[in-house]
C-alpha cells in the first residue's frame, strides 16, 4: 500500500509526497509535529500540515534567510534567530566569523528536541558554543531585549497558531527597538500566489518603521506555490548597496555573491504589492 502525504496549501489547492517512514509525530504545547521521510525530498518536519523543511531542498531557505542580511551588515557581532528551531539558518550563521554571538528563540523545545535527532545535517550546528537556544515566545524576547542585536532574523511558522503575533506592526517595532542602531532585521514573508495581502501588509507595516526596506524572492520547490518572499528592513544599511565583489564566497547551493543582488529583482506582480 502507498502511503502519501498531502499539505492542503490553500482550500483548493496542494502538494503530495510520497512517504517512505514516518519517523516521529507528536501533538506538541504548541503545534502537531511530526518528522517523516519521503521518496523525493528526503526527510520532511511539518507543522501543523506545513512543511517547514526538507533534507533536499533546506539549503534554498536557510541560506537566503541568513547571507544576504549578514553580508549588508558590516559587523554583524550578535545575531537573533526568532523561531528557526531546525536549526537551518543558525548552521548558515556560523558561516559568518564576524558572528561573536548567535541566539536562537524557538517556542517549542520538541522541534529543536526532534530535528537534533532525525534532521542532524539541518540541526548540527545548534551545540556550537557561539550559539545559545532558548526556548521562548520571540514576541517576548524581543520586547525584554532592546538595542541589543546586529540582526534579527525571523524565520517563523505562517501566521497561525503561535506565530500570528510575529507579523503584527507592534512585532515590527519590538524589533526595531531590539536592534542596534546599524541593525538589520529580515524575515520570511511567504508567497505572493495564495499571501499577497500578507506580503502588502506587512510591507506597509515595516515601511512606516524602517527606513530602508527591499524584498527578494527564492524558489523553494516544497513552499506553497514555490516563489518565496523575503522582507528586509535595515536601520542603516542598503543591500543593493553592497559591493558584491568582497563578499566571500561560502560553502553555498543557492546563495552566491552574483545572486546577491539579483535576489532582489521581483517579478512585476511581486513588484506591485511591495510598492
Ligand atoms: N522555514 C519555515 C517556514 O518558512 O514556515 C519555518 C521553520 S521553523 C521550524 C518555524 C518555527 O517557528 C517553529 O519551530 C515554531 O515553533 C516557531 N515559532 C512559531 N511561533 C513562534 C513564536 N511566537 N516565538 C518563537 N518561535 C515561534
Amino acid at each position: 500500500m502507498e502511503l502519501w502525504y498531502t499539505e492542503k496549501q490553500t482550500d483548493n489547492f496542494g502538494i503530495t509526497a510520497k512517504i517512505k517512514e514516518t519517523l516521529v509525530t507528536e501533538k506538541t504545547e504548541f503545534q502537531d509535529l511530526a518528522i517523516i521521510d519521503t521518496e523525493e525530498f528526503g526527510r520532511m518536519l511539518t507543522l501543523d500540515g506545513m512543511v517547514m523543511t526538507t533534507v533536499k531542498d533546506e539549503f534554498v531557505y536557510h541560506e537566503m534567510v541568513a547571507h544576504p542580511a549578514l553580508f549588508t551588515h558590516p559587523n554583524p557581532e550578535h545575531v537573533l534567530v526568532v523561531g528557526g528551531g531546525d536549526g537551518g539558518v543558525i548552521r548558515e550563521v556560523m558561516k559568518h566569523p564576524k558572528v561573536k554571538k548567535a541566539v536562537l528563540v524557538d517556542i517549542d523545545g520538541k522541534v529543536i528536541t526532534y530535528s537534533k535527532q532525525f534532521l542532524p545535517e539541518i540541526a548540527g550546528e545548534l551545540d556550537n558554543p557561539r550559539v545559545e537556544v532558548i526556548v521562548n515566545d520571540g514576541y517576548m524576547h524581543i520586547h525584554d531585549h532592546k538595542n541589543t542585536y546586529d540582526v534579527i532574523m525571523v524565520d517563523s511558522t505562517e501566521p497561525v497558531g503561535p506565530a500570528v503575533e510575529l507579523f503584527t506592526k507592534g512585532f515590527y517595532q519590538g524589533i526595531y527597538d531590539a536592534l542596534k542602531e546599524e541593525g538589520i532585521f529580515v524575515a520570511q514573508t511567504d508567497n505572493p500566489w495564495f499571501k499577497a495581502d500578507l506580503i502588502r501588509t506587512v510591507n506597509r507595516d515595516v515601511r512606516e518603521i524602517f527606513p530602508v526596506v527591499r524584498n527578494y524572492i527564492a524558489n523553494i520547490p516544497t513552499y506553497p506555490s514555490g516563489l518565496w518572499t523575503f522582507t528586509m528592513g535595515s536601520k542603516k544599511h542598503d543591500p543593493l548597496q553592497v559591493d558584491e565583489t568582497q563578499i566571500p564566497e561560502l560553502d553555498t547551493k543557492y546563495y552566491s555573491p552574483r545572486l546577491h543582488k539579483a535576489a532582489f529583482v521581483l517579478p512585476k506582480f511581486v513588484e506591485d504589492l511591495v510598492k
